[in-house]
């Protein structure tokens, strides 16, 4: 429809929308909020909060209208998208643009169009706020400068609840954001009778590199230690930061496998190498493996059973992973994290 976005920026424009995770979550009061705010304001049958994904538009909240999602190119929203301003369509039956349109033809009967662009910081148009009418309506300067401050406030949410998922220091996701991931990924298993498990892990003796190294270096290395397992993940597998310096994953594989991982974390962390007040350093972490249904039917026993197997890691000189009530794998630097006078 209309103007084109260049292959290239819409793939930009694509990646940014994903990285704010919204397609396909649950119905939230926070945007249901703001699409009842605008139906109050405008006094529409329809106000929509639209994403618009490669071949569909998808609504993350939307008042008098009940499909979650419809073609892309029919969408008044694409249109709205590719422009500065918000779209303002009085009477669609009068615009050579929307008179054939399946939406103003058939049902829901557009007549009245009016949607404000969802824009990042970086420029990228998310999707759009939207008010519809069955009827043909006049819209003010007021009006659209209202319609744009209320998708300034659904962005701002949207960046807000991206922050909260996020983990600052490391940019994984955050304990909650994990637990929330970890836990629909869980019960998608429970569903599907899937294979799950929950890898934990904590940085060994890391007090220790704060002390030596200080505390900016002890940044570093958590930021380095998330990059490179990030880096060793499947796209979808979910790592989060629990706390300090420990963190976790969930995988949709069975405990073998979820062990393979693990190993393969545990080598990348030991193979990274810093620099320390002392010269170059390098570290380890333990872990700690959980599947289900073997180590517990709910998240939080899967959490907690990890957390078993983590400190039985420790307690068998750490840089090893645990698989729940099971043995120890062999470690991979055992003098990491040692003072020169303590590797003896
Ligand atoms: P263990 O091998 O038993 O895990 O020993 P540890 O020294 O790693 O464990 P401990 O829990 O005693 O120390 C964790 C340290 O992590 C203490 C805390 O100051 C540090 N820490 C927690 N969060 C951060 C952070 O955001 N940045 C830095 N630099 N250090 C942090
Ligand atoms: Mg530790
Ligand atoms: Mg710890």
């Amino acid at each position: 429809m209309a103007a084109c976005l260049s292959p290239e920026r819409e793939d930009l424009r694509l990646a940014a929308l994903r990285s704010y995770d919204l397609l396909d979550t649950p119905q939230e009061e926070a945007f249901d909020r703001l699409t009842r705010l605008g139906q109050r304001l405008f006094d529409t049958p329809i106000v929509l909060i639209s994403l618009i994904d490669r071949d569909r538009q998808w609504f993350k909240s939307r008042w008098g209208f009940e499909a979650r999602e419809t073609p892309r190119a029919p969408a008044f929203c694409d249109l709205a998208i590719r422009k500065a301003d918000p779209l303002v369509v009085p009477d669609a039956t009068r615009d050579a643009r929307f008179a054939e349109n399946p939406f103003v033809l058939g049902a829901p009967h557009i007549r009245f169009y009016a949607g404000a662009p969802l824009r990042t910081a970086e420029g990228f148009a998310l999707g759009a706020l939207c008010v519809i009418d069955t009827k043909p309506r006049a819209f003010g300067a007021r009006d659209v400068g209202a319609l744009r401050d209320l998708a300034g406030v659904v962005m701002n949410t949207f960046d807000l609840r991206r922050q909260v998922a996020t983990d600052a220091l490391t940019g994984v996701l955050s304990r909650r954001a994990f637990r929330e991931e970890a836990r629909s990924g869980l019960e998608a298993a429970k569903r599907l009778g899937a294979p799950f498990s929950l890898v934990t892990f904590d940085l060994d003796r890391f007090k220790a590199v704060n002390d030596t190294h200080g505390h900016m270096t002890g940044d570093q290395v958590l930021r380095r230690a998330a990059a490179a397992c990030h880096g060793e993940l499947r796209a979808g597998d979910p790592l989060g930061r629990l706390g300090g310096e420990e963190f976790a994953v969930a995988l949709p594989v069975a405990a073998a496998e979820a062990l393979e991982v693990a190993k393969r974390l545990q080598a990348v962390i030991a193979a990274q190498v810093f620099d320390g007040a002392e010269g170059p350093f390098q570290v380890t972490a333990s872990f700690g493996v959980a599947s289900w249904p073997d180590a517990g039917a709910s998240l939080d026993d899967l959490m907690a059973a990890a957390d078993v197997a983590l400190y039985a890691a420790k307690g068998q000189g750490r840089d090893c992973c645990v698989l729940a009530e099971q043995e120890c794998f062999a470690p991979i630097n055992p003098t990491a994290g040692l003072r020169p006078e303590e590797r003896a």
